[in-house]
């Protein structure tokens, strides 16, 4: 495994439409293990194939397996899920919308107030090619919306509210 460069804006791989994959090969496994090793790295909790300079639908994601937990007195030991999809595609989304800031590891040192749906359905392939459906809510719902608009050229500045320069570090950056 490898760490990769995690490209910022205004590298234009971050605004191309990124292609499906089709070939699960060991390129491909090869890329997945270097963006979560990148991701673990950088630290973020989600990243996208066009975030390495890939214009591939490919993302990995790592979270609180329980939302809880973030919040909890030892979060370090907290369970987290690692999710690795491929071609994901959202095929339902909640009426329900929730405001709140995010960051991004291409938009460094900015946060922005987003409107994300409260619960989606994402369907796509694992890192073998195999169908997987996946039901999400509240962050991790909100951290693969993220990542899928990152996989057509959409960068959440285009989508906030409001958009600042925190004091202090951005945390939970995807
Ligand atoms: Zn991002």
């Amino acid at each position: 495994m490898a760490l990769r460069t995690i490209v910022t804006v205004p590298e234009p791989v971050l605004r191309r439409k990124a292609k499906t994959v089709t070939e699960f090969d060991e390129k491909l496994q090869t890329l997945i293990d270097d963006m979560v090793e990148t991701m673990r790295a950088a630290p973020g909790v989600g990243l996208a194939a066009p975030q390495v300079g890939i214009a591939e639908r490919v993302i990995v994601i790592e979270y609180f397996e329980n939302e809880a937990d973030e919040e909890s007195e030892d979060p370090e030991n907290a369970k987290k899920r690692l999710y690795t999809l491929v071609n994901p595609e959202i095929t339902r989304a909640s009426v329900d919308t929730e405001i709140a800031a995010e960051g991004c590891l291409s938009i460094p040192g900015v946060m922005g107030d987003v409107e994300r749906h409260l619960a989606i359905t994402v369907k796509g392939q694992n890192r073998r090619g195999q169908p997987v459906t996946l039901k999400l809510k509240e962050w991790t719902a909100r951290i693969f919306q993220h990542e899928i608009d990152h996989l057509n050229g959409v960068l959440f500045t285009d989508l906030a509210s409001k958009v600042w320069k925190p004091e202090g570090p951005v945390e939970d950056k995807v």
